[in-house]
């Protein structure tokens, strides 16, 4: 048997552990915070006296490492959503209402039919979104496309969401790897899910619970401060409290976000520049009606969430305005949630989560900085959302870097690994 590091409990780190182990590994994780999940997660809010997550998370039913990831830790009934593909917008200035719903299989039947089309818009601008899923190059998704009412009305929203990051500014081809994955694969492949009561129950606490019963030795509150390499291979890793001496069978996984990675290993080249994601958590003590989402086009809040005796609200590419004060956010997107959700009444209690660094920007430049998987020690590989995926960084982007990541180890070990993403 072969023994992981594993350095990061975010997603990366605990889909390489699942993988890992399922393989026969032994497998122990280092993990900064008190708490698995990283960018995914849920905290208590005292002031608002619930449980909230950083920020609402989107999975879509073509995210097939993610739904693998979730058969394995038996997480699927966490999640709901409608039982097909149903996208809900609301103008804020026409106050114009409309759902998109891709019809299930791979002919895109429903772009023929004025009336399943998005309002205003023509069978040609469908069509015309065939050459952003073949963009090579540098192209931006603002170059890429027409900006006519599709654009402004589906497009945008969809490509500010998925790669958080302003459209002049953000690569087609990201886009592009996005939409082959699931609009190009049918409304089968866009249903949208989204965790019942939270990250935290969906994703991340029955990973750790999964990892606890396999022997996984996981531990939190324990930063790994440096890595000791000699003989081109780590031979040791400094933590909090103690030095963890590496024999030669063990390997490490190096699954924490870009920033700890290039200071862990030096001349690594990583991305450096990052877009925030600002989340608004409004508590509502009336009901808002049931949960889902709808898209806000022409507004501040461009995407609310309602939830469990709360409105969550998300803003991406929002460097912008992180900097503005709190009550200033909250007040600039209290009146799209109601004229989104239809309620009125005073701006209740808030909570502004402000990611700073949410993602790396999904720009041409970024991109070229994503390195893969494999480094130039023996025994270290690399995992997260911001190694060369192919995709954004998304949840799917991090769990199949931590799949590859437990593959390239079995690989080098002699071993035929079969990773979760090709198990469910
Ligand atoms: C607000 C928000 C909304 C999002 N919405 C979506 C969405 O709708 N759909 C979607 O698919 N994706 C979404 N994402 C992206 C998704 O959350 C990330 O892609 C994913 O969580 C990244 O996982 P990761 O494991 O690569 O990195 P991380 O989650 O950053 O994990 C790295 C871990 O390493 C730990 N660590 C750091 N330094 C050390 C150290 N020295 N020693 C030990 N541990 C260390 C950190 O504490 C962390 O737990 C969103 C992200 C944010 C922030």
């Amino acid at each position: 048997m072969r023994h992981a590091h594993i350095i990061g409990a975010g997603l990366a780190g605990l889909s390489t552990a699942l993988a890992l182990t399922d393989a026969g590994w032994g497998v122990t994780l280092y993990e900064a915070g008190p708490a698995a999940g990283g960018r995914c997660r849920s905290y208590f809010d005292r002031e608002l006296g619930l449980t909230i997550d950083n920020g609402n998370h989107l999975l879509l039913s073509g995210n097939r490492a993610a739904f693998a990831y979730i058969a394995a830790i038996d997480a699927a009934a966490k999640f709901g959503g409608p039982t097909s593909a149903l996208f809900p917008f609301v103008e804020i200035p026409t106050d114009e209402r409309w759902a998109v719903r891709p019809n299930r299989g791979v002919i895109p039947w429903w772009i023929l039919l004025p009336r399943m089309r998005v309002p205003g818009t023509q069978l040609v601008d469908y069509l015309a979104l065939r050459g952003l899923v073949s963009r090579g190059g540098d192209t931006t998704v603002a170059a890429a496309l027409r900006h006519g009412r599709l654009y402004r009305r589906l497009i945008e929203p969809l490509a500010i969401a998925a790669l958080n990051t302003p459209p002049e500014r953000a690569l087609a081809r990201l886009l592009g790897a996005v939409v082959r994955e699931t609009l190009m694969q049918g409304g089968g492949a866009c249903v949208p899910r989204f965790p019942r009561e939270g990250l935290a129950p969906a994703l991340i606490d029955p990973a750790v619970a999964t990892l606890a019963a396999r022997g996984a030795s996981i531990h939190f509150s324990r930063r790994v401060a440096a890595m000791h390499i000699a003989g081109g291979r780590v031979v040791g890793l400094q933590t909090t409290g103690e030095t963890v001496a590496l024999g030669m069978d063990e390997a490490v996984v190096l699954a924490v976000p870009p920033w700890v990675a290039t200071m862990l290993l030096p001349g690594l080249t990583a991305p450096d520049e990052f877009e925030s994601i600002l989340n608004i958590h409004f508590r509502l003590e009336a009901d808002p009606g049931e949960a889902g989402f709808v898209g806000v086009v022409g507004g501040t809040a461009e995407w609310v969430f309602v939830k469990e005796g709360h409105v969550s609200v998300t803003i991406s590419a929002a460097n912008r305005m992180v900097d503005d004060p709190a009550e200033t956010i909250a007040a600039a997107v209290w009146p799209d949630v109601c004229a989104a959700l239809q309620v009125t009444g005073d701006m209740p209690p808030f909570r502004v989560v402000k990611e700073r660094r949410a993602t790396f920007a999904a720009t041409a430049l970024q991109e070229a900085r994503r390195p893969s998987a494999h480094t130039a020690l023996a025994n270290l590989v690399l995992a997260g959302d911001w190694t060369a995926t192919g995709l954004p960084a998304t949840i799917e982007g991090a769990i199949r870097s931590g799949n590859r990541a437990a593959e390239i180890l079995s690989h080098n070990a002699g071993q035929v690994v079969t990773p979760v993403a090709h198990g469910g």
